[in-house]
């Protein structure tokens, strides 16, 4: 597929685009609109990055992005006709390690929880910090938000992450999850685009007054490049840049590490008597300080999703894909029992070159390096969920930032 698409590309385009995620793919829809041509250049074998819609458990699932947040202000909402709101069928079952939790506990927790927003929403008056240093250390539900805020909805422990930059990206709003799938939306929304499968771009030029692009396809020249790819292969030099990036981007990048949420999804046929969409999370305690969370039945289907994040993620995924399953297995069985579950399907996210994590984080003190990182470099932009500032981490703000990053270069 690639090559066949390859014949037909521009051999002179305005804007190369580098990647085929959400950023890339409203990129090159804006270089379009505007009469721009333009090239799209992804490594991977397949279009929409870390929106990958598999059918290996025979229904859709999302291995990246599930959710539509914030869905009222989601760009991608606009192009998801069949959607659920999940917050209105999600009924949450929280298991305390031998029983399940009952009403007022999980109004507790509930409590907990808007207590921790309102202690970031008040200390972000102040310097920016740790978020972990908003949350109490001896009530009976912190260690529960703070692994829940952090490693499972983060991707990375609240004390990695910088308060401010949870603030401006709150995603307040609805969630909303699409039955197709957001890799399946955003195939359909690269339709008929100028993309090139398989071009792994090496280095690239900006000595000149463009840029070219050098992979094993050859070498490519556009007066502009936007560069869609996370940060987390930024940061491992996943793409070489000639010169050096200067030493604002370079900080910029540091300060945007990935988390990593893994995402397995299993085929269970056995309903547990849980209805659909219903979530499963633990409670989190000294003998069982890293748990799971898990979303059963999506859309009445025989099957089910469950997440692991941060530290515990990223210490499974280095041992491999059946590492994460069978700890996933061991998770499910601690709750239900054993035999319940089908077929499994295991994200790669962490181990993959072409991603390095899930989604981008600011440190503590390093909230601005979204703004950094979005700054023109000569004929060079970064554009992607991790310039986004509101949506950050999120699908939604990768499209909004492909779309700036061409109205930049067109100037308006
Ligand atoms: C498990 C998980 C759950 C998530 N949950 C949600 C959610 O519920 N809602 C939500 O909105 N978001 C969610 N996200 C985040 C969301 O998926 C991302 O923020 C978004 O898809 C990023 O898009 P992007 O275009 O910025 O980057 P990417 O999708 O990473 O696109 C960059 C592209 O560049 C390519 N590339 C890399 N290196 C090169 C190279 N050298 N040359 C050419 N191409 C290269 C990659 O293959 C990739 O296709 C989740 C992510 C994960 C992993």
């Amino acid at each position: 597929m690639g090559s066949y698409l390859a014949a037909m590309l521009p051999t002179n385009p305005d804007v190369l685009i580098i990647g085929a995620g959400a950023a890339g793919i409203s990129a090159a829809r804006e270089c379009g609109a505007r009469g721009l041509g333009c090239v799209v250049l992804e490594a991977g074998p397949r279009i929409g990055g870390r929106c990958h819609t598999t059918h290996a458990l025979g229904a859709p699932l999302d291995l990246g992005a599930t959710w539509l947040h914030a869905a009222d202000r989601n760009p991608l909402t606009a192009f998801a006709t069949d959607t659920i709101d999940h917050d209105t069928v999600r009924e949450r079952h929280l298991w305390m390690g031998h029983r399940w939790a009952q009403e007022p506990e999980l109004a507790a927790l509930e409590a907990a929880e808007q207590a921790f927003h309102d202690a970031l929403d008040a200390a972000a008056a102040g310097p920016d910090r740790a978020v972990a240093s908003v949350i109490p250390h001896d009530g009976p539900w912190d260690a529960t938000v703070a692994y829940w805020e952090g490693a499972q909805i983060q991707a990375r422990e609240v004390t990695e992450l910088s308060l401010y930059d949870q603030v401006a990206n709150g995603l307040e709003g609805p969630n909303l999850l699409p039955r197709q799938g957001i890799g399946t939306l955003l195939l359909g929304l690269a339709a008929g685009l100028p993309i090139r499968l398989g071009a792994a771009v090496d280095r690239l030029d900006w000595s000149g007054p463009g840029v070219v692009a050098h992979g094993a396809f050859g070498r490519l020249e556009a007066p502009v490049a936007i560069v869609t790819v996370s940060t987390g292969v930024l940061a491992a030099g996943g793409i070489g840049f000639t010169p050096a990036l200067p030493a604002s981007h370079q900080q910029a990048i540091h300060d945007l590490p990935m988390g990593l949420l893994t995402k397995i999804g299993f085929s269970a046929t056995d309903r547990l008597g849980i209805p659909p969409f219903h979530g499963v999370r633990r409670r989190v305690t000294a003998d069982h300080p890293r748990p799971m969370s898990w979303v059963l039945w999506p859309f009445d289907q025989d099957m089910l999703f469950g997440f692991m994040g941060g530290a515990m993620a990223w210490e499974l995924a280095a041992a491999g894909g059946a590492a994460c399953e069978a700890a996933a297995r061991g998770e499910f069985a601690s709750i239900f029992g054993s035999g319940r579950l089908g077929r499994a399907v295991v994200s790669d996210w962490g181990e993959n070159p072409l991603f390095r994590g899930a989604y981008s984080q600011a440190r503590p003190g390093g909230a601005g390096a979204r703004a950094a990182l979005a700054e023109p470099l000569g004929p060079l932009r970064f554009a992607g969920e991790a310039t986004h500032q509101g949506l950050a981490g999120t699908a939604g703000g990768a499209w909004l930032e492909g779309a700036r990053a061409v109205r930049s270069v067109a100037g308006s």
